[in-house]
């Protein structure tokens, strides 16, 4: 069953936080005046099980969804993700499980025992090569060398091509968009550049501080000739650009720019448990009560889910104005990017 929302757009993917909490405090997703020492993440009775989110997400295959991201917070740092991957990928229907992931805990043996599960791809996230803005920018003092080797270590394991997505804000890390394209040119990797977004309201957006993806392309182009390829399917969120001498692929999401709701297929589930039909939604869907406390049979739940989908009107980007700035939004870090 494929079930199409009010603008007739089907549901084909889910992305799952399964954690609120993360060991980095990037600056433009969880600054630490916000999310500061006295900063209260969820209690573990409030997140959903894997038994509840493999249940919820049998129910979202049995309305289209083919593709799960795993995301968070950091998602690796939730214990045994390896055993919800497992518990995904025996779902009928299910093509595509992917993860997002700063890189940290990103070992030979955790990216390994990934791909082992029915992990299929891997993004992690890189926003510069030198040490002093990458550690500025991730707030913990986190050197790039060792974001550097989990990108190896998911190479190693089987997850290739790896996505390295970059988020580019200007006069903060805009400098490296060169260096980055640089290094990982000719490389089996595919950068992302991700136009920073107004995303929550802790990261103090302003459209000053976005560089549009347009100057993105320019920039590269300048450096190293790149032409428009052709997406991988219909919906892909990057635009794809490849380099004229065959030195592989760069991506550029343009959300603040030129967004694309039109083709938006992508539903969020938070860590609580709550569905999110747009990344800047004010409010989701509590679903954990649906599987929690109530009876509900598999096929209800499937009706329920089937229910919100096809009201969705949702097209934030398409109408982001200065009077949508001010209006409520969860934060990323807890529903996931
Ligand atoms: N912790 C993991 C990581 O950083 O890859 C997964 C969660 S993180 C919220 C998912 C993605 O969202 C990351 O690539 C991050 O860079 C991106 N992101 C976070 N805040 C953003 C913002 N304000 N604008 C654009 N992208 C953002
Ligand atoms: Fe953590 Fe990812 Fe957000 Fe950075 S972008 S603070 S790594 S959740
Ligand atoms: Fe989809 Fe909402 Fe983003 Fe538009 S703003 S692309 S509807 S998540």
């Amino acid at each position: 069953m494929t079930v199409q929302d009010a603008l007739q757009r089907p549901i084909r993917d889910l992305r799952i936080s399964v954690t609120d909490r993360c060991n980095f405090r990037c600056v433009y997703c969880m600054p630490k005046h916000v999310f500061g020492p006295g900063h209260e993440f969820l209690p573990r009775s409030e997140l959903l099980t894997y038994e509840e989110i493999a249940r919820l997400a049998r129910s979202f295959a049995a309305i289209g969804v083919g593709k799960f991201r795993l995301t968070g917070g950091e998602p690796l740092i939730r214990r045994d993700l390896v055993g919800l991957i497992g518990m995904l990928s025996g779902i009928e229907g299910v093509e595509d499980i992917s993860l997002t992931t700063n890189g940290s805990m990103l070992t030979p043996d955790k990216a390994r025992t990934l791909k082992q599960a029915g992990l299929r791809r891997i993004t992690v996230s890189l926003d510069a090569l030198d040490n002093q803005t990458f550690m500025m920018l991730n707030d913990v003092d986190y050197p790039v060398q060792k974001v550097l080797d989990a990108l190896d270590n998911a190479e190693a394991a089987g997850l290739s091509p790896v996505k390295v997505n970059v988020v580019v804000k200007k006069g903060v890390n805009d400098h490296s968009i060169i260096p980055l394209v640089r290094y990982f040119h000719g490389s089996s990797h595919i950068v992302r550049f991700i136009e920073y977004m107004d995303v929550g309201h802790s990261n103090g957006w302003r459209l000053d501080d976005v560089v549009p993806a347009a100057e993105i392309a320019e920039r590269i182009n300048a450096e190293l000739p790149i032409e428009p390829a052709e997406p991988n399917y219909r919906g892909e969120v990057a635009q794809r650009w490849r380099f004229v001498d065959g030195g592989g692929e760069v991506g550029i999401v343009s959300s603040v720019t030129q967004p694309f709701c039109r083709s938006c297929h992508r539903a969020r589930l938070s860590a609580r448990g709550e569905l999110y039909t747009c990344l800047f939604a004010a409010r989701g869907h509590d679903l954990r009560r649906l599987v929690r406390d109530t009876e509900l049979s598999d096929d209800e739940l499937t009706d329920r889910l089937s229910r919100i989908w096809s009201v969705r009107d949702d097209r934030y980007s398409e109408i982001r104005s200065e009077n949508t700035l001010s209006l409520p939004k969860v934060e990323m870090s807890y529903i996931g990017g």
